[in-house]
């Protein structure tokens, strides 16, 4: 079976290897406040900061999912109020997340199909935290690299993105935001059960500000741990490796990005030219790593059932779409040659009426 399922996704198939490898270096069973491990688990940083071109001066804390990041950011980074800016069902769920912790936290949706508007944005600076989802998994829209460039010139608020379905595949714009994060199954290629969350100095500021430290997850006791390579609690050892060892074998980021647009504006060609609705309309916005096929609701049954007859798996809508879109994941560990599987199939499929 071929997946092109958004998360979980396909993993490396060096990953077996990897799996093996970690059982052997003995490192599974080593106490996780001995050499070894703080070895590991720098090193596992220190190459992640490399290939993803992390700026010197931000931090990188590993987690155990992007909604653990969500309520991290809540509890320790919002003393009372943040802006949640969102076209989509993620973004939607981070706000719903924080306001259990903050019920203070306000919502600013926009339209999937333009972008959001900076003046309303920052319209009320006492937000301590503006949260964006930078790629909206649930309906393939992405935030451009120029918003987050002007949205940095014009606040001085600190900004938190959500770029779970993005981190690894494309390249960030680190510098204009200050938190970072994403769940390492999408495009790291790696299985479940880790995130990864990139802190700049203005954001490690607005912690010690808060100074919250209530909680065995608050974003201060994470830190001191890991500025000296350790962890607040038994870590996911397992995770760490495996997300090192795929670190290592990966281009630089520069160089992955370039060859995800270039597949993803090969697919969106290829969709327009077949027949096939684009879920989003306007280019600008659409996601180089999750593309989001729209149709009926007796279209996009029939469309994934005929794909899953040739042993290939799409990704089913998701939220407001869940009936009326598919979705395919553009992510790293994804070959071209499964790529051109899956365009064969769609093309093979009868169009409506023929069916
Ligand atoms: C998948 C996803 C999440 C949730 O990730 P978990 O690892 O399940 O917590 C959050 N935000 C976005 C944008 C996602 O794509």
């Amino acid at each position: 079976m071929i997946t092109f399922y958004p998360g979980p996704s396909k993993v490396y198939p060096q990953i077996g290897q990897y799996l093996s490898d970690a059982y052997q270096s003995g490192l599974l069973s080593v106490n996780h406040r001995s050499e070894p491990f703080m070895q590991m688990l720098k090193e596992t940083i220190d190459t992640m900061k490399s290939k993803l071109d992390i700026p010197a001066g931000y931090e990188i804390y590993f987690c155990s999912s992007a909604t653990e990041c969500w309520e991290i950011i809540a509890q320790s980074l919002v003393l009372s109020k943040s802006l949640h800016v969102y076209n989509g069902a993620f973004g939607e769920k981070w706000l719903e997340y924080t306001q259990k912790l903050r019920p203070a936290a306000k919502g600013l949706s926009f339209d999937p199909n333009a972008l959001p508007r900076i003046a309303d944005i920052i319209a009320d600076q006492e937000n301590e935290v503006i949260c964006l989802t930078h790629n909206e998994t649930s309906n393939g829209t992405a935030l451009p690299v120029a918003f987050f460039a002007e949205l940095r010139k014009q606040t001085g608020q600190v900004i938190a993105v959500d770029a779970t379905s993005s981190m690894a595949g494309v390249a960030l714009p680190w510098e204009d935001a200050d938190i970072w994060y994403a769940s390492v199954q999408k495009c790291f290629g790696l299985p479940a059960g880790l995130s990864v969350m990139v802190a700049s100095p203005r954001a490690i500021k607005l912690a010690e500000k808060i100074a919250d430290r209530d909680y065995y997850n608050s974003f201060l006791f994470i830190r001191d741990n890991f500025i000296k390579y350790q962890t607040p609690y038994t870590p996911n050892a397992l995770g760490i490796y495996l997300a090192g060892r795929v670190m290592r074998q990966v281009e630089p980021i520069s160089e992955v990005s370039e060859k995800i647009k270039h597949r993803a504006s090969a697919w969106y060609s290829f969709l327009t030219d077949h027949g096939f609705d684009i879920l989003i309309e306007k280019p600008e916005v659409r996601s180089d790593t999750v593309i989001a096929v729209t149709g009926t609701k007796e279209r996009v049954t029939f469309l994934k059932k005929a794909v899953k007859e040739n042993d290939i798996m799409v990704g089913n809508g998701y939220g407001a779409w869940k009936e009326t879109t598919f979705r395919i994941a553009n992510f790293p560990a994804i070959t071209q040659q499964e790529i051109d599987l899956l365009k064969k199939c769609l093309i093979s499929i009868p169009s409506p009426g023929n069916e």
